[in-house]
């Protein structure tokens, strides 16, 4: 079935980031494992090409394209590499700059987004805590006023870019009595004195992504950091996430899907008792099934793309397609990891990484659970 959702330019689009992966990136994707992060040349090319700013007005740097098909097919490639560059710059461009895009100050705007755009200020987001990352509303971390000055302190885990990030938003608990309503984004730099951060943190998986806890000990910010409004936080991340839950499944789905395309024909060429592995009725129904899955996820993914498109995507369809991509992409990863037999589970094949890589969509940007939870308060429970 053609894809409806995208028109000649963002195929032409795709063709000059496959060109930049294949001539840039993929020759050192075992470099970023060994070095568990990307590395500044990664995001200084990527910034020169172009890909980190689209999302940026052209007055801050950006090419303003003011269409999210375009960081859609950005974050489709990087998923065909694996899974944890779509992660990265989804982080640092269509989730985190977002806000600034959205809420920041003229000031802010002027002071990060071109350099967000060029690469050379690499965004985080700090919202996860180690008591808790579903239940955002309680989180710890403080805000409180000195004279003209908010002093910071508390932490943040498995943040994302943590380790090499430049600022990181960070959400702040800026008054106790108001529950949800009691918190406030920050923008912080990574070189403010009392901002610290921890070792990158040893994943099962996407090691090349690097994740860190981090921790504010008295960091000193003045209102001029703060991005939106005052103890409106709550609000602005529950407006952003159904962004950043679509671009995650854009990627679950890009992901498994070029990992399947690579079993089918690795079931070809294998041979057992005289004929292809794909030829077992077992196998090929287990592809087949597999195939019919990401058809029909990848359909309602590209329906919630258009309808982000036209501001139509509510919060809850973002949720069924984080939930839906993220099952979906670990079952069928995992149905590869077995057809590949011995050798699916040698990290030196791309499936076996693909597998373990896979695991944490359905934990991060709001655990599965929380996403049917969402669904389930909108039919009426
Ligand atoms: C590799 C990685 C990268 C990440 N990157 C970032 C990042 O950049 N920024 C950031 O802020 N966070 C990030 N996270 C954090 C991630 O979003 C959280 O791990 C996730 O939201 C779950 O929070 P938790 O780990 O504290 O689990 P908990 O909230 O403690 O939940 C534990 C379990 O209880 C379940 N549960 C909780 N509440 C309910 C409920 N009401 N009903 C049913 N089940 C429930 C959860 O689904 C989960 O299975 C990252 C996590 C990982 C692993």
């Amino acid at each position: 079935m053609r894809r409806s959702v995208y028109t000649e330019d963002h195929e032409a689009f795709r063709d000059s980031v496959r060109t930049w992966l294949e001539r840039s990136v993929i020759p050192n994707t075992e470099k970023y494992i060994a070095d568990k992060a990307l590395p500044r040349e990664f995001w200084l090319e990527a910034g020169k090409q172009g890909f980190l700013g689209l999302e940026i007005p052209e007055e801050y740097g950006g090419s303003g394209a003011d269409d999210f098909r375009f960081p859609a097919v950005l974050n489709e490639e990087l998923a065909k590499v694996n899974a944890a560059l779509p992660t990265c710059v989804g982080i640092h461009a269509n989730i985190t700059a977002p806000y600034l895009i959205t809420y920041g100050t003229e000031e802010q705007k002027q002071k990060y987004l071109p350099k967000v755009a060029s690469g050379e200020c690499i965004l985080a987001i700090g919202m996860t805590e180690p008591s808790g990352g579903s239940d955002l509303a309680a989180l710890k971390t403080t805000g409180v006023k000195d004279g003209d000055e908010w002093v910071i302190n508390g932490s943040k885990t498995f943040i994302t870019n943590g380790y090499s990030c430049d600022m990181v938003i960070t959400a702040v608990r800026t008054d106790p009595e108001l529950g949800p309503k009691g918190i406030t984004l920050f923008a912080i730099d990574a070189d403010k004195d009392g901002f610290s951060r921890g070792r990158k943190l040893d994943k099962v998986g996407m090691e090349e992504s690097d994740t860190s806890e981090l921790f504010f000990e008295n960091v000193r910010c003045t209102d001029a950091d703060i991005v939106g409004e005052l103890n409106q936080g709550f609000i602005q991340m529950m407006v952003k996430l159904a962004q950043e839950r679509l671009i995650c499944s854009v990627a679950n789905i890009a992901h498994a899907k070029q990992v399947l395309e690579e079993t089918i024909q690795y079931a070809k060429d294998r041979k057992a008792f005289g004929q292809s592995i794909g030829a077992f009725q077992h196998i090929k129904f287990q592809l087949a099934e597999a195939q019919t899955r990401i058809d029909v996820c990848e359909a309602y993914v590209d329906n919630c793309l258009a309808a982000h498109d036209a501001g139509e995507l509510t919060a809850v369809e973002a949720a069924k397609a984080k939930w839906w991509s993220s099952e979906t992409q670990s079952d069928v990863v995992d149905i590869c990891v077995q057809i590949h037999g011995g050798y699916g589970y040698m990290n030196e094949y791309r499936v076996a990484r693909a597998w373990r890589d896979a695991r944490v969509t359905k934990i991060w940007a709001g655990s599965n659970e929380i996403m049917k939870e969402l669904i389930g308060r909108e039919l009426g429970f």
